[in-house]
């Protein structure tokens, strides 16, 4: 796979090497259960311990706060369904139209449970104005999850507002920020988010690793049962190796954050400026304030999903939307939402690119898309 140009960083990332080598560690040689109380299990445990602390450090919160889960669909629903069950059913939730579908169908589960949800919608360039909000939310609202990034084209939200207009109504509010975490600046406290969904994956950590921020002091109901994990909260022995390749992986990012961003910031001012020296007519998706290197770019009267399958056999690996979505072949839920005209909609891709691609990548990404939409 030399050759291969991978910019689909949003779908999932390229593992951290030193974070390899840490888990590697944890599996072939540490790999004492951490409840054990037998030397073996002593640096596993103390592993664990440091990895909560670190993940922490990362965003702002305290190591109790750090609940460790298999990745973000498993932190999305226990955030939504772990407060729902305490909560009345004549209460409300409230999210948005354009989350994944982790949080829309744990939000629709509980629809049919008999649960009350308001589904917010964006404005054009996918943001979910604190107005928007304000018409929705009442007193009767008890949990408000709104996205921090969207997957499928980049708009980061304004969370501290949004969270701000929720606790005026006593509500708590959570974002998932899978796609946000160890690509921009995040504090829980400065946010004043009381849950926050992170899945390891999307940081150059392992697949099937998160984290869940429960903020001290929420009331939340257990969400896998059995033993006393987790501060009794998720039960399960831990996924050790994949903690601790989370935890270096998360800070390494952290450490070079500043200037992974103006990296990738700038291979996607370069990619953009080559596009329109080729004469390529598209339409840029999400905003002005999107995740650095997430591109949503719209072909008018082309298909999005001819356009990756070309570049799949030029040795390009791209989106149409979000990944989690490839079975679903009708127009993105997120494209609808922001009302993009069907047939743009359809000519839609998503280019992800992250801290491993190379000057020499964005050409060949151009190259490759002016070939596909002006040659053939
Ligand atoms: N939330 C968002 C915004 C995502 O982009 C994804 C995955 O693409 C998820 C949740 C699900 O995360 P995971 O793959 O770790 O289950």
């Amino acid at each position: 796979m030399k050759h291969y140009v991978y910019a689909d960083n949003a779908a999932t990332t390229e593992i951290d090497i030193g974070a390899f080598d840490i888990m590697k560690s944890f599996l072939l040689n540490n790999y004492g259960n951490p409840s054990q109380p037998y030397s073996l299990s002593r640096t596993p445990k103390k592993a664990v311990k440091e990895a909560r602390q670190c993940i922490a450090e990362c965003i702002g919160a305290n190591s109790d706060e750090i609940f460790f889960t298999s990745g973000g669909t498993e932190s999305d629903n226990w955030a939504i369904k772990g407060t729902a069950f305490f909560m009345d059913k004549n209460k409300n939730i409230i999210t948005s139209e354009i989350e994944h579908h982790a949080i829309l169908n744990s939000c629709l589960s509980l629809e049919k449970m008999g649960y009350s949800v308001l589904y917010l919608q964006p404005d054009k360039n996918g943001v979910i104005t604190p107005k928007e909000l304000e018409s929705k939310i009442t007193n009767q609202t008890k949990f408000v999850s709104v996205m921090l990034a969207n997957n499928e084209i980049g708009t980061i939200q304004p969370i501290k507002e949004l969270c701000e207009i929720a606790h005026k109504h006593n509500a708590l509010f959570h974002t998932d920020a899978v796609q946000a975490v160890g690509h921009i600046n995040i504090d829980v406290k400065d946010l004043g988010i009381d849950l926050l969904s992170s899945s390891a994956h999307k940081f150059n950590g392992a697949k099937g690793t998160g984290f869940l921020y429960i903020k001290n002091g929420i009331e939340m109901h257990s969400f896998i049962d059995g033993g006393l994990q987790e501060s009794n909260l998720r039960a399960g022995t831990e996924n050790v190796a994949g903690i601790v390749c989370m935890a270096t992986a998360l800070k390494n990012n952290i450490l070079q954050l500043d200037k992974n961003q103006k990296y990738v910031k700038k291979l996607e001012t370069k990619l953009l400026s080559l596009l329109e020296k080729d004469g390529l007519n598209y339409i840029r998706n999400g905003g002005e304030n999107t995740l650095p290197g997430l591109i949503s770019l719209s072909f008018p009267g082309f298909d999005g999903e001819a356009i990756l399958h070309c570049m799949d056999l030029m040795g390009i690996a791209i989106s149409t939307g979000s990944a989690c979505d490839s079975k679903r072949k009708k127009v993105s839920h997120v494209l609808k939402a922001i009302s993009l005209d069907e047939k743009v909609a359809k000519g839609t891709i998503r280019i992800s690119l992250g801290k491993n691609n190379t000057e020499e990548h964005i050409e060949r990404i151009a190259n490759s898309l002016a070939k596909i939409l002006i040659k053939q």
